[in-house]
């Protein structure tokens, strides 16, 4: 099955692709279906709505099964902030090293539990027959005290689980534990629920 994937985020693509590819499925970018898709502003107030926009306008102007994710940080000690303006933190142009020292900078003196932080993955996947499959992942975790590591995207170097940043694990190892790897658990299994009940479908739809 062939997936459209709405993002431009390799990161988040290499993630998709390579927690899915176990059930079978292809998640292709625009690019490699030969179609190219519009931004579409994140207008949505939660994780979900915004996954779900992106979703929806790239099955609407590919004609083919959509997912998308959106994903962001929270961190208590900021009241949550960033969150769902994740990506914007700091302004668009900024670059992630300097995202991060920001981060740092506004966490600066606080020590343990005072720099708890999760991640939310919200996954949205429209088909051209108007079904949805949705599901969320977390990730608790805190924010390090400094930038450590060189895998993955992101924030993954100041974000910490158990001690180790996101991008000090193995792909393998942050999948197993990530907010996108939930997710994305969570997805497979509704998705294989589908399937298995749309025996009647083409093939490009579940
Ligand atoms: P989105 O593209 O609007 O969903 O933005 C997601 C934001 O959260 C971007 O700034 C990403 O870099 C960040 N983000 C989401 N997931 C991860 C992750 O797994 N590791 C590091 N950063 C992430």
């Amino acid at each position: 099955m062939k997936i459209i994937i709405a993002t431009h985020n390799p990161g988040k693509r290499a993630e998709l692709q390579r927690i899915l590819a176990p059930l079978g499925v292809d998640v292709l970018l625009p690019s490699e279906a030969g179609i190219e898709l519009t931004d579409v502003e994140e207008t949505g107030s939660t994780f979900a709505e915004n996954a779900r926009l992106k979703a929806l306008s790239g099955m609407r102007e590919s004609g083919l099964p959509c997912v998308a994710d959106d994903s962001g940080l929270c961190v208590d000690a900021l009241g949550g902030r960033p969150g769902i303006y994740t990506a914007r933190y700091g302004g668009e142009e900024m670059s992630y090293p300097d995202k991060m020292k920001k981060l740092l900078g506004e966490l600066e003196g606080l020590e343990g539990d005072a720099r708890n932080a999760h991640f939310i993955s919200s996954i949205c996947c429209v088909f051209p027959d108007g079904e949805e499959i949705t599901a969320e992942g977390r990730c608790d975790g805190r924010i390090g005290t400094e930038i450590s590591g060189s895998g993955g995207f992101g924030f993954d170097p100041v974000f910490c689980v158990g001690g180790r940043s996101f991008a000090s694990l193995t792909a393998q190892e942050k999948d197993a534990v990530s907010h996108r790897g939930n997710a994305l658990r969570l997805f497979a299994e509704k998705l294989e629920e589908a399937r298995g009940g749309s025996d009647e479908r083409q093939e490009g739809e579940i």
